[in-house]
C-alpha cells in the first residue's frame, strides 16, 4: 500500500527575512498565480523512501512550503517487497555506472519491477484525479507514470540522479528504464549534463535542488549553542558551563539534543581544535579512504587541524550493507595510519533515531568547522556543499557533478580537478587553515552564492514554471 505522508504546511512568509525585498514581492507574485492555477488540482509528490537521503531533504520542505502557499501539494511514499527494492538499487548503481550486485537488470527484474509498481498503481490511481499534477521522482517509482497519465493525470518525472559521463553500464540501465519514462510530459533533470540522450529536449526541465535553510540542518545556531550541542552529543570535550543543546523543530517546538555519536578516536575533541569535515553517509563514491590518508599524509601538523568524518550510525540504514562495510574498512584504514595524524583523525557515526536531533549535529559540526570537504568521485548534486556554504564556511570539494553548479572556483570554494591527487587535496585544505582572511573570505561568497541560487524558493518557482508550461488555468 502506498503511504501518504503527512505534511504540515510551513509560511514562506520567512523567507521575507532572507531575501532582498523585490525577489520576496516577485515570489509573492508567483504564488499568487500558483494559487489560481492549481485551485482545483492536486500536486502530488511520489518517491519510495520517507527516511533518508538527498531526496527526503528535498521533498519535505518542498511540499511544506507549497501547502503554506495554498497549493494542496502531497507527498505519497510507493510500497515495495525487498526484491523490489533489490531491483531498484540495482537500477540506481547501474545507472551510476557501477554494477552493485552484480546482477543483471533483465525481463525477471521488470517482471518484479512492473509487478509491484502495478499494486501501487491500484491504489493510488482513484485516488488521482484529471487534472491533477503528479512529479514522480526518481527511477524507482517511474513505472507509474504512464497508468498516472491514464488517470487524466499530468506527470512530470524528476531525476535526483545522473553521472557527467555515461559508461556501458549506465548507458544499459538508461535503455531499461526509458520505456517507462517517455511517458511523461515534462523530465527534470539536476543538471543539464544529466538529461539523457534520446528525451525530446522541449520537455527537459534543469531545476538545481535547494536546502530549506530554516531546517534544523541549516537554522541559525548562536556559537554557545554550537558548542553546547557538540558537547551534548559527545563530539568534543565539554568544559565548564554551556546553554542547553537545544534547537527548533520543523513544527516550530523546541527540540534539545539527548543522544551520543559514536566515535572512534584515540582522545576527545577540543573545543579550540581547528576542524576540517566531511558529511557523508558511508559510501566509496564519497570516497572515505581518499579523506582520512589525504589529510593524513597532506595536512601538516603543525595546522593543528584535525579530521571529522561524520556519517549517520549504520545500523539505521539496515538495507544497506555497503553502509556497514565501508564504515568497517575506514575505521581499519585509520588504524594503520601512523600514531601521529591517527590522533588527529576522528571518525563519527551520528544517531539517527531522531532525524531533526541528526539534523542538528551536523548543522553544529558544519558551524564549527574550519575547512568543509567534500571529496566525492561522484555526485548527483552534493546537498552537503549547499549546506557547508550557507554556513559560510570555505569549501574544498572535487570538480564533479553538480558540486560544479554550486562553488565557483576561487571565489566561493575551491574545485579540485583531479579526484586521485590527494597532495593538492591536502594542499588546498592547508592553504584555507593558513589564510583564515582568505577562508572568511570564501565562506562569505559561498553563503551570498546559496542564498542567490538554492534557497527553496528558487526551486519552487521552478517548478511552478514546469507547471505552467503543462497546464491551463480553467475556464471559470
Ligand atoms: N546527512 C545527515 N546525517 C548524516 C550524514 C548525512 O543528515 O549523518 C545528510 C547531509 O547533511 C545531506 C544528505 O544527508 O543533507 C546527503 O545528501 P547529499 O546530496 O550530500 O548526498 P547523498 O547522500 O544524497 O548522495
Amino acid at each position: 500500500m502506498p503511504i501518504e505522508i503527512d505534511i504540515s504546511s510551513m509560511s514562506p512568509e520567512r523567507f521575507r527575512s532572507v531575501l532582498p525585498q523585490e525577489r520576496y514581492a516577485a515570489f509573492e507574485r508567483a504564488t499568487g498565480e500558483a494559487r489560481e492555477l492549481l485551485r482545483d488540482r492536486v500536486v502530488w509528490n511520489v518517491n519510495s523512501t520517507a527516511l533518508g537521503g538527498g531526496v527526503v531533504e528535498l521533498l519535505r520542505p518542498l511540499v511544506a512550503y507549497a501547502r503554506g502557499t495554498g497549493v494542496d501539494a502531497r507527498w505519497v511514499v510507493i510500497d515495495g517487497t525487498p526484491d523490489f527494492f533489490a531491483i531498484t538499487k540495482r537500477i540506481h548503481n547501474h545507472l551510476h555506472g557501477t554494477t552493485g550486485d552484480g546482477l543483471p537488470l533483465d525481463e525477471d527484474a521488470r517482471r518484479i519491477y512492473e509487478g509491484v509498481l502495478a499494486e501501487n498503481l491500484s491504489e493510488l490511481a482513484p485516488r488521482v484525479h484529471a487534472g491533477d499534477v503528479v512529479i514522480v521522482h526518481d527511477p524507482q517509482p517511474a513505472g507509474l507514470i504512464d497508468g498516472l497519465r491514464d488517470a487524466g493525470a499530468t506527470v512530470i518525472w524528476r531525476c535526483h540522479i545522473g553521472i557527467d559521463e555515461p559508461n556501458d553500464v549506465a548507458r544499459q540501465a538508461w535503455a531499461w528504464l526509458e520505456p517507462y519514462v517517455l511517458a511523461a510530459d515534462a523530465f527534470v533533470f539536476s543538471r543539464e549534463s544529466f538529461a539523457w540522450d534520446g528525451l525530446d529536449r522541449d520537455r527537459v526541465h534543469v531545476i538545481p535542488p535547494t536546502i530549506d535553510v530554516f531546517s534544523p540542518k541549516n537554522q541559525d545556531l548562536e556559537p554557545d549553542v554550537v558548542r553546547a550541542v557538540l558537547v551534548a552529543s559527545g563530539l568534543v570535550i565539554g568544559s565548564g558551563e554551556h546553554p542547553p543543546a537545544t534547537f527548533r523543530r520543523r513544527d516550530g517546538t523546541p527540540g534539545r539534543v539527548e543522544r551520543r555519536a559514536h566515535l572512534v578516536e584515540d582522545g576527545p575533541l577540543s573545543p579550540s581544535a581547528p576542524i576540517v569535515l566531511q558529511v557523508s553517509r558511508w559510501d566509496m563514491l564519497k570516497d572515505p579512504f581518499g579523506v582520512i590518508r589525504g589529510f593524513a599524509e597532506h595536512v601538516p601538523r603543525a595546522t593543528g587541524a584535525h579530521l571529522v568524518y561524520a556519517g549517520p550510525s549504520v545500523e539505521a540504514v539496515a538495507d544497506d550493507p555497503e553502509g556497514t562495510e565501508v564504515l568497517r574498512a575506514s575505521i581499519a584504514l585509520r588504524e594503520d595510519l601512523p600514531s601521529e595524524p591517527r590522533s588527529r583523525v576522528h571518525l563519527a557515526t551520528l544517531p539517527m533515531q531522531d532525524s531533526e536531533e541528526n539534523a542538528v549535529m551536523v548543522n553544529a559540526l558544519q558551524r564549527h568547522a574550519r575547512v568543509i570537504v567534500q571529496k566525492s568521485l561522484a555526485e548527483g548534486f552534493g546537498l552537503t556543499v549547499a549546506e557547508a556554504m550557507w554556513k559560510a564556511r570555505p569549501v574544498v570539494a572535487s570538480r564533479v557533478g553538480g558540486i560544479q553548479e554550486q562553488i565557483v572556483h576561487g571565489d566561493s570554494g575551491v574545485l579540485l580537478d583531479n579526484t586521485h591527487d590527494l597532495a593538492a587535496y591536502g594542499a588546498a585544505v592547508t592553504a584555507l587553515l593558513e589564510q583564515p582572511e582568505q577562508a572568511r573570505r570564501i565562506g562569505e561568497r559561498a553563503r551570498e552564492r546559496v542564498s542567490e541560487h538554492f534557497v527553496s524558493v528558487r526551486s519552487l518557482l521552478d517548478y511552478l514554471e514546469v507547471i505552467r508550461s503543462l497546464v491551463h488555468v480553467p475556464a471559470h
